[in-house]
């Protein structure tokens, strides 16, 4: 990338367009399984009524529409016992047209977490997040990769840049992000092949860290984290946060922001994501990949 005018020019990473284009080759790799025999079914267990998590799972079913993965929404009350969530998963795991399956997070309290997801079958484990494929994304073999994370290089790819050999550095250790984002990050290969640190809120001098980064991304949950002076001009800047924010102006009453203060960093990155239309729909697009792969195993 070359300096202009002493600035960096900024170049948007359009995740919307490049998840078009993945539901796209998806769409065509799915009507291949289909004239073979199989079509490949995702469900989706939402519990009780959050509306973030209904509008997730309202996005994920409209793509397995829109790319000819049927859907089976198993919707539950908030206060279902983990017993019969269980049981559920149960069903789903032997039911044979059923190859990927996703229980929407966070669940409530009085639900284990974990012990849901280590209910689900490895090989439907289209999240990622069995310790099976967790396991597995840490030593570099096949699995399912959880879908954020690996939607990241793939932004990057496609968007023309390269990971191999930089410094990237992560804000954020959660398990749905930061530390899986991490592993795939670290792997040989054009997917990663980076040099990677990990930040979080016990970091010392954050800024001095995150000023070294050639990719920088951000997983914090904190509307405008980022700051222009914590970034490297010309770095990759990839934006995971989604928050809500007042604005009597919108329609909602609120507008979705991300972690970095994007109108400030976008002057001097090198290439960087917006929110929405960002890392967001990658995530949508990379759990269509998982189901397709599953299904095609399983054929
Ligand atoms: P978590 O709350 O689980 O993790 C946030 C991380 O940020 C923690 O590791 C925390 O550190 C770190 N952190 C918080 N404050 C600071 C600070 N002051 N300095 C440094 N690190 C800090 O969030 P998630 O990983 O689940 O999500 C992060 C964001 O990404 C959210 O906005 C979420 O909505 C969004 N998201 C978007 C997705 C998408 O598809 N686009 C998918 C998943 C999440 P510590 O561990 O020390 O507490």
């Amino acid at each position: 990338m070359t300096k202009r005018g002493g600035l960096w020019p900024r170049k948007l990473i359009d995740g919307k367009e490049i998840a078009a284009t993945i539901r796209a080759e998806i769409k065509e790799e799915v009507a291949g399984l289909v004239s073979a025999g199989t079509t490949p079914g995702l469900a989706v267990v939402l519990v009780g009524e959050n509306p973030a998590s209904k509008a997730y799972v309202g996005g994920k079913i409209r793509a397995c529409n829109e790319t000819g993965i049927t859907s089976i929404l198993r919707s539950l009350p908030d206060d279902v016992s983990e017993d019969d969530l269980l049981d559920v998963v149960d069903d789903l795991n032997a039911d044979n047209d059923v190859h990927g399956i996703l229980v929407q997070l966070p669940l409530p309290g009085h639900i284990d977490e974990a012990l849901v997801i280590e209910r689900i079958r490895p090989d439907k484990d289209v999240d990622g997040f069995h310790p099976v494929n967790v396991g597995r994304m840490m030593v570099g073999i096949d699995g399912f990769l959880p879908c954020t994370p690996a939607g990241i290089p793939e932004l990057i790819l496609r968007s023309g840049l390269t990971l191999s050999g930089k410094h990237a550095v992560i804000i954020g250790r959660s398990n749905i992000v930061g530390k899986p984002l991490m592993n795939i990050l670290i792997q040989k290969g054009e997917r990663g092949n980076c040099t990677v640190t990990c930040c979080h809120s016990g970091t010392a001098d954050l800024g001095a860290i995150t000023r070294q980064a050639d990719i920088l991304i951000a997983a914090i949950g904190v509307a405008g984290f980022v700051t222009a002076d914590m970034v490297k001009p010309g770095a990759i800047v990839i934006d995971v946060g989604i928050n809500r924010v007042d604005d009597p102006g919108a329609k909602r009453g609120y507008r979705l922001v991300g972690d970095v203060d994007f109108e400030a960093v976008s002057a001097i990155a090198g290439a960087i994501t917006p929110v929405p239309g960002g890392v967001g729909p990658m995530t949508i697009a990379m759990l269509m990949k998982n189901t397709v792969r599953a299904a095609r195993i399983a054929s």
